[in-house]
């Protein structure tokens, strides 16, 4: 792993309906940024809020010399899309993304600069004294274990949205074409060194969560597309299982038919459980078939890049080649988009 040049470093942070966290988050981001020894701007992403924030933050870019880029969203479209939308307008070498709420102290990014200087793809944070309920934690000690495992790099906490990313993480991520997804997961889809630091964690001051239990559920099931087709894939594996019982079970009641008499099998009546199983069985087998189908066709409509070359090195360069490609797609495409 080499050192990472940086030259200049981007926040990304989520806004909605966080009026009342604003000014503060303005202050104390726009501080911590200043101790940085690179250049940096701020894209702040108005999910729609339907309060002051989106003024706010227009008011915020609007004056001179400020380190904030506005960026208005016309509708909510939910957390993840709107840091995306943030990747796309910013032109950082190093990406820093916040939550608005101010639970994620600010004050941690130069650690974060740091640590990607160093050279890691990706840093993450654990939070040392997590400020949730054991509701929220439990499942989400589920959910970094399932990660763990699927996508091979071990990270701790999934949760904690204070995270910095590499420009060619950035690039991969804006290459891929679903609409559903969750940042951290997918980073880490791309991702060859990682990293975690230890962050403290605080509770929200202002307002209430944006996630009620339903967009709770719906960030779940988010997370598990994003990762993997697996839960298809178990529709089959269910189904053979069923079958291969049912089979064993018309066989045993064979047996012992043949051993104690027709009495004993309730005149037919376990037959009849034997043959639900295996037609039971058979039908799950057949669901997923079709989930297999399924799932290689979801694979192909959010078209993620195939690969990721970090570098090409030639001793007789034969053409002026794109630094970066993703999956055919050169990062200058997306890092020259117009920046606002
Ligand atoms: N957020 C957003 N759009 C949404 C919901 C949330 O941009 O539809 C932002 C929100 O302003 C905050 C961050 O995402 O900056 C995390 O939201 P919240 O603190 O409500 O989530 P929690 O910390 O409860 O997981
Ligand atoms: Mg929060």
């Amino acid at each position: 792993m080499r050192p990472y040049p940086i030259k200049c470093v981007s926040i990304v942070i989520p806004v909605y309906n966080e009026e009342d966290s604003l000014p503060e988050l303005l202050r104390r981001t726009a501080a911590a940024c200043a101790q940085l020894n690179h250049e940096y701007e701020i894209v702040l992403v108005d999910d729609g809020s339907r309060d002051n924030s989106a003024q706010m933050l227009e008011d915020a870019a609007s004056a001179e010399n400020s380190p904030f880029v506005a960026v208005i969203l016309n509708r909510n479209y939910g957390q993840h899309a709107a840091i995306m939308a943030g990747f796309e307008q910013c032109k950082g070498d190093v990406v820093i993304t916040l939550d608005a709420d101010l639970q994620n102290p600010p004050e941690e990014i130069p650690r974060l600069v740091a640590e990607a200087e160093k050279g890691f793809d990706v840093v993450g944070t654990v939070r040392g004294n997590r400020q949730d309920s054991a509701l929220r934690r439990w499942p989400s000690k589920l959910i970094n274990l399932a990660v763990q495992r699927s996508t091979g790099v071990a990270m701790s906490d999934y949760g904690c949205m204070l995270r910095a990313y590499r420009r060619t993480i950035i690039d991969a991520m804006l290459a891929c074409r679903e609409r559903s997804t969750f940042i951290p997961i997918l980073a880490n889809s791309f991702a060859r060194h990682t990293s975690e630091i230890v962050v403290a964690h605080a509770e929200r001051e202002h307002g209430d969560s944006k996630y009620s239990p339903m967009r709770l559920i719906n960030l779940m099931f988010d997370l598990i597309t994003c990762m993997t087709t697996t839960p298809l894939r178990l529709l089959s594996i269910v189904g053979f299982a069923m079958a291969g019982l049912g089979v064993l079970f018309a066989v045993a009641l064979i047996v012992l038919r043949l051993a104690f008499g027709a009495g004993w099998a309730g005149d037919g009546m376990f037959v009849l459980f034997a043959v639900l199983f295996v037609f039971t069985g058979g039908q799950f087998i057949g669901m997923g078939l079709l989930g297999e189908y399924l799932g290689r066709m979801y694979s192909d409509v959010r078209a993620r890049p195939r690969f990721f070359i970090e570098k090409v090195l030639r001793s007789h360069p034969a053409a002026p080649a794109p630094a970066v490609t993703v999956d055919g797609l050169s990062s200058s495409t997306s890092s020259d988009q117009v920046l606002s």
